[in-house]
């Protein structure tokens, strides 16, 4: 087995404190400013994050709201379905996607997802479709986005409204077949992100945000998320309160700026992952749509022999390489939502990625030392 030398700073999944020490500057600023401002709640950096996204997105309206999870919420809420409706949601996700659902009293529809995009799989969401159908959520997995050319067809045709989960995607675009070009999270009725830390566009904290086109559909977003009220103290819905803190909003403005390099960094690291791993046996390389930028939220790869996943992130944590699953266990198979009463062997490949699937570090400063660190190690790993 090659020995290489220890890579000369520590590898992390994601180096917040270093992303943030190289903006510390900017970052204080925004902390004097709000202090100044002294408006804590829906102060004046709320709308202008809010705008300066819907801009960087395409010209959508932006509503900022509490964190992902309740913009999933929002987006169900603002349909108005009525009690149990289905809203069909894919098998391999973050439970926050169906958790939305359940919590209002509808019913997730799980489907399977694509083999090799581990994206929700439109011929899998037209079977599930009945007259009960309330909403399609697609979420945009690991950066790259779902198939909305497919997807848009099959909301539109069977009138049923699409909503994009776009927490790990921000920025990704689409190319439909007619060459127009959109920004995931702009395409389907809502588009739904999170700040939280992590996401390649992370706040100090939980923040999230609503994206949609029509401006009525908007302005009824924008209420449900401050108590259903249009002017203050008359409330014509149920609403939530699920705010963005003007400290976060004065914090995503200035990671805004520099969210683009960023993602070219990010992309950069993958690429550099795909030319040394591509050839290796042993691993599956991630998929790329060639209609979808990928934004590389996750570098993820599949390991062939899903007997070694386990023994091989064992490995590559001896060498101090720290890698993810996410996600080690399918939606159907969570307790919470047995009562949904899926099978094992349902969603097979789901359940198929859910042994396979392995996310390497990927961040902006991730360096090609360490890469090749990372890299010489997971060879190494298959040639014994
Ligand atoms: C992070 C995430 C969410 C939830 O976002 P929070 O801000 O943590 O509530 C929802 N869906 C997906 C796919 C996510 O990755």
């Amino acid at each position: 087995m090659s020995i290489l030398p220890a890579p000369s700073t520590p590898i992390y999944l994601l180096d917040l404190r270093a992303e943030h020490a190289l903006i510390q500057a900017e970052l204080d600023e925004a902390v004097q400013q709000t202090l100044a401002d002294a408006a804590f709640i829906q102060g004046p950096a709320v709308g202008l994050f809010a705008a300066e996204l819907g801009a960087h997105l395409g010209g959508t309206h932006v509503i900022p709201c509490a964190n992902g999870t309740d913009a999933l919420t929002l987006a169900l809420m603002s349909l108005d379905l009525p009690a149990g409706a289905e809203v069909i949601v894919p098998a391999f996700t973050y439970v926050a996607t169906l958790e939305a659902a359940a919590l209002l009293g509808l019913r997730p529809v799980l489907v399977d997802v694509c083999p090799d995009t581990f994206n929700i799989d439109p011929a899998a969401v037209e079977a599930a479709l009945t007259p009960h159908t309330g909403a399609i959520i697609a979420v945009h997995l690991f950066g790259q986005c779902a198939d909305l050319e497919a997807l848009r067809r099959i909301s539109t045709r069977h009138g049923v409204a699409l909503i994009e989960d776009n927490a790990q995607a921000i920025g990704a675009t689409f190319r439909f077949s007619d060459g127009e070009v959109a920004f995931g999270g702009t395409v389907g009725e809502i588009g739904t992100t999170s700040f939280f830390p992590s996401k390649n566009l992370g706040a100090l904290g939980d923040g999230g945000a609503l994206l949609a086109h029509d401006p009525a559909r908007a302005a009824l977003l924008r209420q449900l998320a401050n108590h259903g009220q249009s002017q203050k103290y008359h409330h014509q819905f149920i609403g939530l309160n699920s705010r963005l803190d003007t400290l976060q909003a004065a914090f995503l403005r200035v990671k805004l700026r520099h969210l683009p390099a960023a993602t070219a960094a990010r992309q950069a690291v993958a690429a550099r992952y795909d030319a040394a791993l591509a050839a290796l046996p042993g691993i599956a390389i991630p998929a790329r749509d060639p209609r979808s930028t990928h934004v590389f939220h996750q570098y993820t790869i599949m390991v062939n022999d899903t007997g070694r996943r386990d023994d091989l992130q064992h490995f590559l944590h001896r060498c101090g390489v720290p890698t993810m699953i996410y996600y080690p266990l399918p939606v159907h198979a969570q307790a919470a939502y047995a009562y949904l009463g899926y099978q094992p062997g349902q969603f097979p490949v789901a359940e198929q990625l859910c042994t396979s699937v392995l996310s390497l570090p990927i961040h902006p400063l991730l360096t090609p030392e360490q890469q090749d660190y990372i890299v010489g190690f997971v060879g190494s790993f298959f040639e014994n």
